[in-house]
């Protein structure tokens, strides 16, 4: 007989933790119903589409393929099952805005060295990478051999110990294996730190430091130990399912499907009351009487709006100090003509981002130098533009809270675009014919997010691990929580295994 057998289980919120549960818990023979409250599944990982382009709204970036498979093994399928995969060549592109280290006038090397004003590509090709970081500093390829290798440890220890064992003690994380490893790499001091001790080169530090922007933090405030993504990035590759990452998410919901699933869309949580077995889920359409509850919406949201005081494991304060991931300003743009100079994946770095860093975590504003990252899907598929056309996304990360008027998204739309053709040598100012923006309200009101941040709470070493919040709500049995606020974080792969890991906590908790 299954674990969960003769169990009803209510899921709140269709994002990639909350339908990566629902499959966990239906395989355990539970009877599983996920309500979003927005129109489609996919939470953050939602598509956007208007005359026949189509945007993935959030992630973009297909990392950790070995997280997928393992998703998708679980139940006997395999990613192919769903979506095809391709990887990407290059990885990415970097425009430095500063170019006053670009390569000799006579350089006549391919795109990706230093001569077409001072951008890198960074390719599947190591060699080739290795002799790009030697053009900006002598040894820095060797280097770079040697920092990968650290971070594909620290990557295989880090996922068998903190990622896909949640540990909930202090203790559990100094047994013998993880000190070992820890050793020398000093875990708990900051990536700028780490960085430097390998590289001299300003623009070497950024390229291995861009990925903590995936972790929605800086390169001083996140620890060492995420150096392990760069073993993500150069070793295990960036990839790109057909059709965007929705199509990883119809990928997940139909699996849910499979194994009995059930998803209401356009369908809020206005209130959880109750207790284990016997819990009333309240939403305009009516109550629900589950079992048991998982939410996957923001954590702060769940616990501020849908539960009464006393059922809280934090208070206001609480949720008043956390240090919180950037929210975004966001343009989906439909383009005529081609972007060529852009890859797929495009970063736009100011020479010292500081100043960027600064304006989002220590004197919030919006930043005058702003570092940000431009997204061309139909340079790798037609179907996500119409013929003749690009498919351009632009992300510009950004504190949390600020002030988001429509005014200021006038201005900052075109004090971008304008930065975009100065620095990249793409004007596409003429040329746009389908035009949306996202930006701190439209996370708060579409997603309920704190303070509209894009991400969650950030992995600063005090929300790391064990320092997040629970899996199990501190004060409600049979109320759970899956997705990016807990462990083991932010990340469309992290999301999925957090789902794995709140079944697991419901499992033992029944078994
Ligand atoms: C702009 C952007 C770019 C990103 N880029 C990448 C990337 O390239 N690669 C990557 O791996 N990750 C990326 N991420 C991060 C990744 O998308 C998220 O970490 C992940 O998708 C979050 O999943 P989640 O499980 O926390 O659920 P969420 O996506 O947060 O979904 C929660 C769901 O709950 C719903 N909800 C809220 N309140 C209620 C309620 N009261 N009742 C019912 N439903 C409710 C929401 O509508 C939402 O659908 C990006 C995120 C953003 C925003």
């Amino acid at each position: 007989m299954q674990a969960l057998a003769g169990e009803s289980v209510v899921v709140i919120g269709g994002g990639i933790g909350g339908l990566s549960t629902a499959c966990y818990l239906a395989d355990a023979g539970a009877d599983v119903r996920v309500i979003e409250k927005n129109e489609q599944l996919g939470g953050r990982a939602s598509r956007l589409e208007i005359e026949g382009f189509r945007f993935d709204m959030g992630p973009s970036w297909y990392l950790m393929p070995d997280v997928f498979e393992r998703f998708f093994g679980d139940f006997d399928r395999t990613p192919s099952d769903y979506y095809r995969l391709t990887q990407l060549d290059p990885h990415y592109r970097i425009f430095f805005k500063d170019s006053a280290e670009r390569g000799s006038a006579d350089d006549t090397s391919e795109p990706g060295s230093r001569a077409h004003g001072d951008r890198v590509d960074v390719t599947p090709d190591l060699e080739r990478t290795k002799e790009i970081f030697e053009e900006y500093e002598d040894g820095a390829g060797e280097t770079l051999e040697r920092y990968l290798e650290k971070s594909r440890e620290n990557y295989e220890v880090g996922m068998k110990h903190f990622v896909y064992e949640d540990r909930s003690r202090l203790r559990d994380y100094l047994d013998l294996d993880v000190a070992r490893q820890a050793r020398g790499l000093t875990l708990l001091g900051s990536m700028q730190d780490h960085v430097e001790n390998y590289f001299d080169h300003p623009k070497l530090q950024q390229i291995m430091q861009y990925t903590l922007v995936f972790l929605g933090g800086s390169p001083k405030n996140t620890p060492a130990l995420y150096n392990l993504m760069s073993h993500v990035d150069f070793n295990l590759g960036v990839w790109y399912p057909e059709g965007g990452m929705k199509s990883v998410v119809d990928g997940i919901a139909d699996l849910g499907r499979e194994l009995g699933v059930e998803y209401d869309t356009g369908r809020p949580a206005t209130a959880i009351k109750g207790r284990e077995g016997a819990f009333l889920v309240e939403t305009p359409e009516g109550q629900l009487r589950p079992d048991l509850v998982v939410s996957n919406t923001d954590y702060a949201h769940t616990e501020q709006d849908l539960l009464k005081p006393e059922q809280r494991g934090y208070d206001a304060d609480y949720w008043e100090s956390r240090t919180y991931a950037p929210s975004a300003f966001l343009l989906y743009l439909g383009v005529e003509g081609d972007v060529d100079e852009l890859a797929h994946h495009t970063l736009v770095l100011p020479t010292d981002w500081e100043d960027h860093f600064d304006s989002i975590f220590e004197e919030p504003a919006w930043p005058d130098d702003p570092a940000y990252y431009l997204c061309v899907p139909s340079e790798t598929d037609d179907d996500v533009a119409p013929e003749g056309h690009s498919n351009l996304f632009v992300l510009v990360p950004i504190a949390p809270g600020l002030e988001d008027t429509p005014e200021i998204r006038d201005q900052y739309r075109d004090e971008i675009l304008a930065d975009i053709a100065e620095h990249t040598g793409t004007d596409i100012r003429d040329r746009i014919v389908v035009e949306e923006r996202f930006c701190i309200d439209d996370f708060a009101s579409r997603y309920n997010s704190y303070d509209g941040t894009a991400l969650g709470l950030a992995h600063t070493l005090r929300q790391t691990a064990l320092f997040r919040p629970p899996h199990r709500s501190k004060e409600v049995d049979g109320l759970y929580f899956v997705g990016g606020d807990t462990t083991p974080g932010i990340g469309v792969p992290m999301c999925l295994i957090s789902g794995e890991l709140t079944a697991e906590k419901i499992l033992e908790d029944r078994g």
